[in-house]
């Protein structure tokens, strides 16, 4: 990325000689990215991040299809970002959401999906996988059953790319996919959004016509370097290693044997790098702030609901009661993660929840 802050500072839209070596780089690094997905260079849009590419597929397809019906569904187990922006839709511009439940690992059932579907059903919007369990979703067959309905389908991929196997964007079934960098060791704030052609979803930025007119704003070109390079050399063969991390995240889910850990994740058709967990009794910052006395970074739900106390929703949507969902701990692993730092999981953990259930 360094080259882009210093060397290569023009901005892709001057006329100059310097904008036009920016706009080359710029044009080149959507080529690259369409290389990997297989799809046209047209259909990559670069953006902020996950946040930005999922109000731009949900609140920009909603908005261009509104004449057409105003009904979207979406699931319980969203992140926060799809959920308050079907939320906004609702309560501010007039659509109605039908929001799926999922079942005790957190999946939803295809066919909870085709009954819902109605005749003004204009975008189904749900994830790949689950970043507060790992939960991996058949989003193939549900992006199939919206294709055969003859809907929009919209997937927040943002946990699955490098960590599942790749072949193409196709692969989803979807209309719309989001992914963000710095899940998989990009650049944070950096993302983008697959838009199969010739959909044209309104635009949520307004100004100029960059990105073909999808994107109003001056393009980040030292992220979508980062960004650009790590789906080249991270999402094709994922360096979440499932090889390495299932044995050492199974090891983590073996603390479901202990008194007063429940493993939340499921055993099968998870993320390779997740293990999360309820200690009911212990509410989650209790037990963060434990494991960070103990050199150990865990999170609770979200990253961005760390720091708060509600429930998680994703749980609670599970069928787990409160004390349960104000419990969970997440931990996820990444490609440097040793076998040392997992026996200091284990043998601090377990001690820590037995002599805070016991007092
Ligand atoms: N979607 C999912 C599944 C996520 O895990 C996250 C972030 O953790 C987001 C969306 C939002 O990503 P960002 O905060 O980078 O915009």
């Amino acid at each position: 990325m360094l080259p882009f802050l210093g060397e290569y500072f023009g901005n892709p839209s001057s006329i100059h000689r310097v904008g036009r070596k920016a706009r080359a780089i710029l044009d080149d690094s959507r080529e690259r990215v369409a290389q990997v997905w297989k799809c046209k260079a047209s259909e990559v849009v670069f953006t902020s991040g996950a946040t930005e590419s999922v109000s731009q597929a949900i609140c920009g397809t909603a908005r261009f299809l509104k004449s057409k019906g105003r009904h979207l569904i979406t699931s319980a187990v969203e992140h926060h970002a799809v959920l308050h922006t079907v939320e906004y839709l609702v309560n501010k511009e007039g659509f109605e959401l039908t929001t799926l439940p999922v079942d005790a690992e957190g999946r939803v059932a295809p066919q909870n999906l085709y009954s819902a579907i109605r005749d003004d059903t204009i975008l189904v919007s749900l994830m790949a996988a689950n970043n507060e369990t790992g939960a991996i979703q058949p989003v193939d067959e549900l992006g199939a059953i919206c294709r055969q309905r003859g809907v929009l389908f919209h997937t927040d991929a943002v946990q699955w790319f490098g960590k599942e196997p790749f072949e193409s964007i196709h692969q989803f079934n979807a209309d719309l996919v989001t992914i963000c960098g710095h899940k998989f060791y990009g650049p944070k704030g950096s993302g983008a959004l697959f838009i199969k052609s010739p959909l044209l979803p309104d635009p949520i930025l307004f100004g100029g016509g960059h990105e073909n007119g999808r994107r109003a704003g001056t393009e980040n070109l030292a992220a979508i370097a980062g960004l650009v390079e790590a789906i080249e050399r991270f999402v094709p063969s994922p360096v979440f290693d499932r090889c390495k991390l299932e044995s050492l995240a199974n090891r983590l889910c073996a603390m479901n044997e202990f008194d007063g850990i429940n493993l939340v994740s499921p055993l099968a058709k998870r993320l390779a790098n997740t293990a999360s967990f309820t200690v009911p009794g212990i509410d989650s910052m209790t037990s963060l702030a434990a494991l960070d006395l103990d050199g150990i970074c865990a999170s609770a739900g979200s990253a961005c609901s760390a720091g708060s106390l509600n429930p998680s929703h994703v749980l609670s949507a599970m069928g787990r009661n409160d004390n349960e969902a104000n419990s969970l701990i997440r931990f996820s692993l990444g490609r440097d993660t040793s076998e040392e730092e997992i026996n200091n999981v284990l043998a601090t953990f377990p001690d820590f929840v037995h002599r805070n259930r016991s007092v």
